[in-house]
C-alpha cells in the first residue's frame, strides 16, 4: 500500500541525508479522508496522524483509539482559543501555536491539568498576509514570552509558499530552531517530504500521498 512505499521514501531519506534511520517521524494526515482509508492505514500498523479540525477529530480518534489502543493524533490546523480546551484533552501535540492569546490559554490548560501536549509554534516563514504563524522576526519575542509563561516548546512548524521552492524555507526554519534550542522541525508534505528530511525535519506531515487526494464537500 502506498504507506509502505512512502515510509520506506522516508527511510531512503534519512539515510541519504546521513540521519539515524527512524528519526524522522511520519505524520500521516487524515483530515477529510473517509474512514475506510483511516482504517486501511491503522491495520497496516501505522500509529501516528494528523488532523486540521477539532471537531472532526473529536468524531473520528475516540471510536478507532478504543479499537486499535494507543494511536497518537497530532493537531496540525489553526486552532480556535474556544477550541484549545477540547484540543489539549484529544491531542498529543498541537504543531499550530501562533499567537499569545493561544500560548496563554495553553499555558492555563497545561497549569491545571499538570501536562500538555508537545507543542510546535507555527512560522509564516514566506510572511503570507493570508496565512497562520509567527513572522519569522517576532519569533525569538515569541519563544521567550512562551517560555515565560512555563510553556514547553517542542520545535517549530511551517508551511512554505505554494507557488516557491520549499527547500530554501525548510532550511530557514531549521536555523531558526537551532538559535533557539528547539530540537523539534514540522516540515515536508506530500510533495516536498524529501527535501524537508535533507533539511532537518523530525515530523513529516503527509496527507494525500498516502491517503489518496482529499475530496471536500
Ligand atoms: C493537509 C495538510 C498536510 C498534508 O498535505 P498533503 O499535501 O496532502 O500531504 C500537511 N500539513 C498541513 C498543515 C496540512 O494542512
Amino acid at each position: 500500500m502506498a504507506l509502505q512505499v512512502i515510509l520506506a521514501r522516508v527511510r531512503a531519506a534519512e539515510a541519504a541525508a546521513g540521519r539515524i534511520l527512524g528519526s524522522v517521524q511520519l505524520i500521516a494526515v487524515s483530515k477529510v479522508q473517509p474512514d475506510a482509508r483511516v482504517r486501511e492505514v491503522l491495520e497496516a500498523g501505522h500509529r501516528l496522524f494528523g488532523e486540521n479540525y477539532v471537531q472532526e477529530a473529536q468524531a473520528k480518534w475516540p471510536g478507532f483509539r478504543a479499537e486499535f489502543g494507543s494511536v497518537a493524533v497530532h493537531m496540525i490546523g489553526p486552532l480556535q482559543t474556544n477550541k484549545a480546551k477540547l484540543a489539549v484533552e484529544l491531542f498529543d501535540a498541537i504543531h499550530t501555536v501562533d499567537r499569545a492569546s493561544l500560548a496563554e490559554k495553553l499555558a492555563k490548560l497545561a497549569q491545571a491539568r499538570g501536562r500538555c501536549p508537545q507543542l510546535f509554534v507555527q512560522v509564516n516563514t514566506g510572511a503570507e498576509p493570508q496565512k497562520a504563524g509567527v513572522l519569522p522576526e517576532a519569533l525569538d519575542g515569541f519563544i521567550a514570552d512562551c517560555r515565560a509563561m512555563d510553556l514547553s516548546l517542542a520545535g517549530l512548524m511551517c508551511i512554505p509558499p505554494e507557488a516557491e521552492a520549499s527547500g530554501p524555507h525548510f532550511t530557514a526554519l531549521a536555523a531558526m530552531a537551532a538559535r533557539n534550542g528547539l530540537a523539534g522541525l514540522s516540515m515536508g508534505m506530500s510533495g516536498d517530504f524529501e527535501a524537508a528530511i535533507a533539511a532537518g525535519a523530525t515530523h513529516v506531515r503527509v496527507g494525500s500521498a498516502i491517503f489518496g487526494a482529499r475530496r471536500y464537500g
